[in-house]
């Protein structure tokens, strides 16, 4: 094989440049066939997963530590990471989310026991993208991860002028192509970090700014209808919008109803 530099980049297949050119088509390609991730410590569970994961045509990698999980996770850029929240050793399942978090937008679904669990797992402090109570069908986690796939693969729907659509409700600006929530304050507005799925509640209550919307409405136009959640899922979302923008985000409860954003 002659070394690189004496033949055109189209036929050069030295290590490095193919290494230069796998970088980008890895790139690509995890968006498409990136494994999923499963980080479960019970074996029949981790099994049951694998096999309706497979099923469906997915490629699946499972850990039973958390700390496997993660390095896995940085090594395999998957599509998905399916994490259980109570793990062995010394990390456990949200302590491994808040990792994979800090360095990536991965959709993460997670597996909890508890229903006292839940609310960490959806706030910003973890940032999952959905969760699965124990003990929970095949069918169930194969629909929940099927939603979540196809939404990641969707382009956002503000796609088509993005730059250019700031929403501003009251002392709230949803800035959309950003995917920037800020809050006027005396001088410059200041930035508020929110989680995936609570921005997207915003957008979508600002949208539909001044229509009392049912939870049920807020599942579907938010999580999507093939989202099998229950209602609370949407009161926490709301819960933390209210905590981290304040008393500038008029989200008003609508009793009886739902939520409406003035
Ligand atoms: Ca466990």
């Amino acid at each position: 094989m002659p070394p690189c530099a004496r033949v055109s980049k189209e036929n050069c297949s030295s290590d490095h440049h193919t290494f230069l050119t796998g970088v980008r088509l890895n790139d690509l390609m995890a968006a498409e066939t990136g494994p999923i991730v499963v980080v479960e410590d019970d074996p029949h569970i981790a099994d049951l997963i694998d096999m309706y994961l497979r099923r469906d045509g997915h490629r699946v990698i499972s850990f039973d530590r958390g700390e496997a999980g993660l390095e896995a996770v940085e090594r395999e850029r998957p599509r998905l990471v399916i994490l259980d929240v109570g793990l062995p050793g010394g990390m456990d399942g949200f302590e491994v989310c808040r990792r994979i978090r800090a360095k990536s937008r991965v959709p993460i679904l997670m597996l909890t026991a508890r229903d006292e669990e839940i609310d960490r797992v959806l706030g910003f402090e973890l940032g999952a993208d959905d969760y699965v109570t124990k003990p929970f069908s095949p069918r169930e986690l194969s629909a929940r991860v099927k939603a979540i796939l196809r939404r990641a693969d969707e382009p956002p729907s503000d796609s088509p002028l993005p730059a250019a659509q700031v929403l501003a409700i009251g002392a709230v600006e949803v800035d959309l192509g950003r995917r920037e929530a800020r809050v006027a304050g005396s001088g410059t507005a200041e930035v508020v970090a929110l989680a995936t799925r609570e921005f997207d509640l915003l957008a979508y209550l600002a949208r539909n700014r001044g229509l009392a919307l049912s939870r049920q409405q807020l599942l579907d136009g938010v999580w999507g209808r093939g989202w099998y959640g229950d209602e609370r899922t949407v009161d926490v979302h709301v819960g933390q919008l209210r905590k981290k923008l304040g008393p500038g985000l008029q989200l008003r409860t609508v009793w009886g109803v739902g939520y409406r954003l003035d």
